[in-house]
């Protein structure tokens, strides 16, 4: 089968993509800048284009041109819909790649082991 250069990229690093574990604990807003995607209500997950942080608070722009400020908290909506994975749909506008939704789906938050990226420098 051909394919052209683009498919190969993407499939060999589909293919390269391991499991992930985050701690359940981890900062919400270090778990967004990983996963680099934003559960809207009503189930539409959008692809994060930039996150300014303000302190306890973040200022998102998604690629389909929404910005919102959103807070660093663990238990809001969206980090628990980040963590049980009940977003359903992508944002067409925002044009996820298939890469990004598999990284995501390989992505597990654990209550008691994995990276709580604590270690990053702040
Ligand atoms: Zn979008």
């Amino acid at each position: 089968m051909k394919r052209n250069r683009t498919d190969e990229i993407s499939s060999q690093r589909e293919s390269r993509e391991r499991e992930r574990f985050y701690r359940k604990n981890a900062e919400f807003f270090q778990l967004i800048d990983k996963i680099r995607l934003w559960p809207a209500r009503g189930g539409i997950l959008h692809g994060i284009r930039s996150m300014e942080f303000h302190g306890t608070t973040a200022r998102i722009t998604t690629f389909c041109g929404e910005s919102f400020v959103v807070r660093n908290s663990r238990n809001s909506r969206a980090a628990r819909w980040l963590r049980n994975k009940w977003c359903g749909c992508k944002c067409r506008a925002c044009g996820i790649p298939d890469w990004k939704i598999a990284k995501y789906s390989k992505t597990h938050m654990n209550q008691s082991w994995g990276s709580d990226l604590a270690d990053r420098g702040k």
